[in-house]
């Protein structure tokens, strides 16, 4: 395996990039709670080996380029566990993030043998690759990001590619892919419940 290219941006993603392929996204905060614990990075992967850091100092999240992407209905966008990061970036960025795929919700969907649904799980298990999760509650907020912290982020989406589409083929054999395409398109608003209040509550619960 190459070694992967690591960009730093600041503030929004440079001009002129596109993902025909889709782009895997993922996001690092300073904490769990997206009221109190700000947006720090956005990362962002082709699937070609190729991650872009985009590093926010929390006075501005005014980043054209990137609300383009995310808002773009052509562009698909692949998450682990996307309700997390959409609820960010629709709190930070006041961007709806469309249209989704989330290798989490794929996962719990068709590999049912297994309640083992971690990033680290399915990397291990398809690709053979062991993650580290060392950096994960690192300080994203620092003014400058360690190599160990910036190989950390880039982890996290270079693989995202790779885990859709042996996904894909097991949604396809269980017959739960529209079923998934149902439950991603249904993401947007299941963040939106987490952000006014209801993110411990079920509401189709009886
Ligand atoms: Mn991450």
């Amino acid at each position: 395996m190459t070694a992967p290219k690591i960009k730093l941006h600041k503030g929004d993603l440079p001009a002129g990039l596109s993902f025909p392929k889709g782009v895997a996204i993922d996001t690092e905060t300073l904490g769990l709670k997206p009221h109190r614990d700000r947006l720090c990075l956005v990362q962002l992967s082709g699937g070609d080996g190729t991650a872009h850091l985009v590093k926010f100092d929390g006075k501005s999240y005014d980043a054209p380029h990137l609300k383009a992407l995310l808002a773009d209905p052509k562009t698909l966008k692949i998450f682990h566990f996307a309700r997390f990061d959409i609820a960010v970036l629709e709190h930070y960025l006041g961007v709806t993030t469309g249209p989704i795929y989330c290798t989490k919700i794929a996962s719990k969907l068709a590999r049912t043998y297994t309640d083992r649904h971690g990033l680290k799980d399915l990397v291990g298990e398809f690709l053979g690759i062991e993650l580290s999760k060392q950096q994960q509650s690192s300080d994203w907020a620092a003014a400058e990001l360690s190599d160990n912290q910036r190989a950390y982020a880039a982890n996290d989406v270079l693989h995202l590619h790779a885990i859709q589409a042996k996904l894909d083929e097991m949604l396809t054999r269980v017959g739960r892919r529209e079923l998934a395409q149902i439950a991603f398109e249904f993401l947007p608003t299941r963040a939106r419940l987490d952000l006014i209040g209801f993110e411990n509550d079920d509401i189709f619960a009886h």
